[in-house]
């Protein structure tokens, strides 16, 4: 057998189903997984449940209503919400024939199918909706730290409110997401305004004048840019660029009455509620769809990838995918950033086993299967693991041990014969105890209320 030189760290930069043994690049026995779709493992699925639960109670508070989203839509949805010239649908799509020869995508992003849904299922007729979403994304993007090919959004749309007061809702609710995740001095929030679409339609052409001057200094992204999607320039991250997008005419000094005044109104409400924000005039959003307000919650935390949440208003989305004019608002945050951050805090709540019961012989097997499910019916807060495949008793106290049960529960002959139960104290120094086994629900229904 060869020595495998397996470099984990390395796995990313390698061609699909690769590994490295004696420093040979080699085809694997083993199917790997899609590179930039990576596992999330019992370790690490704890942080995504705390991320995952605060923000449903979260939007419970708010009085926001889940809405589930298949991940499979027509390919022609999101050319025609996200945008033909935009870099997701250029270039970053997982598209396929499906057996029917229709043109189908994985879902890249959740504001187009929900669009599509309420449409379909006639939610916006005479009614405002407040909706959210969670689930997995997909980009065929270069996997990087921060940057995955399969990644997870928890999103929230709002339809049917027009006015500054919706936008700071948003913002205010994922402000104290950061706070109830302890991450309030991680995160910091931009906003900016791109105006109607009459006011970006001149502001793009003062921006294009702008830009052909400088035409020589442009990258080649920026040049292909220039006429098909010359906002997104401004987004680029390229430090060549820096100075010339810096010195680039601002969407705020084109804004329209009405646009302006939203923003200032939302500007003066997050101040009321004390939220502190950068006006960020070059903040533009990747997709065509967005209007009026957009905001970023980045962090200095994570690098190049330091956009936590995004969002914005895109009150033509609607009517564009063929609904009636319906304003719109909404936002995505990245699962995966988030967990990045939340790396080093302690997780507040384990999930281990309250007890793991050792079933030591095969009388007590018997008997310990109805022992545990009639605590399973008596104490339904119990989270209770039962030994499975036999074992000696050491290496079933062993399990017990790796369970991280707090307490182990033994069910041996000697037990069974003076209808006891034994008692394990497994974290602390409480040692063991027999007792009765029909005082056994009490004794548990005191530790779970401790
Ligand atoms: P970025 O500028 O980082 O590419 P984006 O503008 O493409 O982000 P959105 O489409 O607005 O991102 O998605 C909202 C959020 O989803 C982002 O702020 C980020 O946290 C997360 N996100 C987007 N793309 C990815 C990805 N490929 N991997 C992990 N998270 C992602
Ligand atoms: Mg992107």
């Amino acid at each position: 057998m060869p020595a495998f030189n397996w470099q984990p760290g390395r796995a990313d930069s390698l061609p699909d189903g690769q590994i490295v043994i004696n420093g040979k690049s080699v085809l694997s026995k083993h199917i790997q997984a899609i590179r930039g779709m990576n596992d999330i493992l019992p370790t690490e699925t704890p942080r995504w449940w705390l991320i995952e639960n605060v923000f449903a109670e979260l939007m419970a508070a708010y009085g926001y209503a889940e809405i589930r989203l298949p991940i499979v839509e027509k390919t022609e949805l999101f050319k025609r919400s996200i945008g033909e010239v935009t870099d997701i649908v250029e270039k970053e799509m997982y598209t396929f024939e499906d057996r029917n020869g229709d043109s189908l995508t994985l879902r890249p992003e959740g504001t187009a199918g929900c669009v599509r849904a309420c449409i379909q299922n006639g939610l916006l007729y005479n009614q405002t909706q407040r909706l959210w979403y969670k689930g997995p994304m997909f980009r065929h993007e270069r996997p990087q730290k921060g940057r995955y090919r399969q990644f997870h959004q928890l999103g929230v749309e709002v339809f049917g409110f027009g006015g500054p007061d919706i936008d700071a809702e948003l913002i205010m609710l994922t402000a104290r997401l950061w706070k109830k995740l302890g991450l309030a001095d991680d995160v910091s929030l931009e906003i900016n305004s791109l105006g109607s679409v009459e006011a970006r339609r001149v502001y793009r052409l003062a921006l294009v004048d702008y830009l052909q001057q400088y035409r020589e200094q442009l990258d080649e992204d920026s040049l292909r840019r220039l006429d098909t999607n010359p906002l997104r320039i401004l987004d680029s991250k390229n430090p060549q660029m820096q100075a010339l997008i810096e010195a680039a005419p601002k969407m705020m000094d084109f804004l329209d009455e009405e646009s302006r005044l939203h923003f200032d109104r939302l500007c003066q409400l997050l101040d009321t509620v004390g939220i502190t924000y950068r006006i960020n005039t070059r903040l533009v959003r990747g997709l065509d769809y967005y209007c009026k307000t957009v905001f970023e919650w980045v962090t200095a935390r994570l690098g190049a990838q330091g956009t936590v949440c995004a969002g914005g208003r895109f009150d033509g989305l609607v009517e564009q995918l063929g609904g009636r004019a319906t304003t719109a608002m909404g936002f995505a945050l990245g699962m995966e950033r988030l967990v990045a951050l939340l790396e080093n805090s302690p997780l507040p709540k384990s999930h281990a086993p309250h007890a793991y019961l050792l079933l030591a012989g095969e009388a007590a097997e018997r008997k310990g299967v109805l022992l545990a499910e009639q605590l399973r019916d008596r104490l339904p807060g119990l989270r209770l693991q039962v030994n499975a495949g036999g074992g000696s008793f050491k290496s079933q106290m062993k399990r017990a041990d790796k369970s991280n049960a707090l307490l182990a529960l033994i069910l041996g002959e000697d037990e069974i014969k003076r209808d006891e139960i034994g008692i394990k104290d497994l974290r602390g120094n409480a040692g063991q105890i027999s007792i009765a086994r029909a005082e056994l629900t009490d004794y548990l229904q005191n530790m779970l209320t401790l």
